[in-house]
């Protein structure tokens, strides 16, 4: 038997079940739901997927960010304004990226 996940609407982790009307109820907001369809969750199921997928986007923008602020340098040399301009520019966006 499958382990019941937490009240979908208020996190309650005291799940009762009645067999006799194939019910599980949570004791703490009285949410219900038949006992096959309790565990669920298409919704979070469908966010968590697209949660994984955009953390390694922002993994390779931030791979991309490093690189970009590394280069910039390289390729612009020196001490001229456009490339302290650009170095600014590509160190905002890494920390951006880097939510700091
Ligand atoms: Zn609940």
């Amino acid at each position: 038997m499958n382990t019941l996940k937490s009240c979908p609407f208020c996190g309650g982790t005291k799940i009762c079940t009645e067999p006799g009307i194939n019910l599980n109820y949570c004791d703490n907001c009285s949410a219900e739901s038949n006992v096959e369809h309790w565990n669920t969750r298409p919704i979070e199921d469908n966010l968590i997927a697209r949660i994984v997928e955009l953390e390694g986007k922002l993994a390779e923008l931030i791979e991309a960010a490093d690189k970009m602020y590394d280069v910039t340098e390289y390729i612009l040399g020196g001490d001229t304004a456009e490339m302290f301009y650009c170095r600014e520019i590509a160190e905002e966006a890494r920390d951006v990226l880097k939510g700091e």
